[in-house]
């Protein structure tokens, strides 16, 4: 039985991940397409640090370069380039690699301000990860806890793969966009799965075009907003999608 909650918690703890990674490092953070209030900013950033080890700042750096320069050779983690296989399975690699640079904050992250918890802690993802594998442990026990934390990593690097990796090789492309939509994906990964729909336009804090669409990232977000904790910017992927194709046959 305790196997059983364990494993239930490390799932728990991949789809909070998701969501986090979703509201505040891609929505919020890279694209600026919501402004979610300090609160939530700083609960998930705190809880990202310790459930993944993801700096905030390296990580919008890292996917701002992957639109820059999407399937070229600069791109962090291309499928064209690369094969769907290799970016799914050492994806949290090619994150790693593209994120160590320097280059890569110093340019993708000028925006994004170091502050004084970054610099001491936060930044430091391995004592985060740490701090995180010692609260299960003493919250669920030994084998639990870390059954808990297995589950949990291989779900969410899993799940990372999966969004560059599937997400840009199989599924619809109902946009002039490498991306794909790819539904199941979106189901487990708070609506991240809408990848070609993200392509065509980054700056929607929403990724679905139809309400019955599955984007849990985009419904939280409508909740927030509603009670007075998510200013959002843009969200209307259609819209916004029409603007940059005129603007770039201009
Ligand atoms: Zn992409
Ligand atoms: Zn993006």
């Amino acid at each position: 039985m305790q196997i059983v909650i364990a494993i239930a918690v490390g799932l728990a703890l991949t789809q909070l991940a998701n969501l986090a990674t979703t509201v505040y490092l891609h929505r919020d953070l890279a694209h600026k397409a919501v402004q979610m209030h300090p609160a939530i900013r700083s609960f998930f950033k705190v809880f990202l640090w310790m459930a993944t080890g993801i700096a905030a700042r390296q990580w919008a750096a890292v996917h701002r370069k992957h639109h820059a320069y999407t399937d070229a050779p600069e791109d962090p983690h291309s499928p064209a380039r690369l094969g769907w296989l290799r970016v799914q399975l050492t994806n949290a690699a090619l994150y790693r690699r593209s994120a160590r640079d320097p280059r890569t904050t110093e340019r993708y992250a000028k925006d994004i301000p170091i502050t004084l918890p970054d610099r001491i802690l936060l930044s430091r993802g391995i004592i985060g990860l740490a701090l995180g594998v010692a609260i299960l442990v003493l919250w669920l026990g030994w084998v639990p806890g870390l059954v808990a934390s297995a589950v949990h990593t291989v779900g969410y690097i899993g799940l990372g793969g999966s969004v560059n990796g599937v997400a840009h090789t199989f599924g619809r492309r109902p946009f002039d966009n490498s991306a794909t939509n790819v539904t199941w994906l979106a189901w487990l990964t708070c609506g991240e799965g809408y990848h070609n729909n993200h392509h065509a336009a980054p700056t929607s804090a929403r990724f679905a075009r139809r309400w019955h669409h599955f984007d849990l990232g985009w419904w939280f977000i409508c909740v927030a907003s509603w009670l007075g904790l998510a200013q959002i910017r843009h969200a209307d992927v259609d819209a916004l999608a029409s603007r940059s194709t005129t603007s770039a046959q201009v």
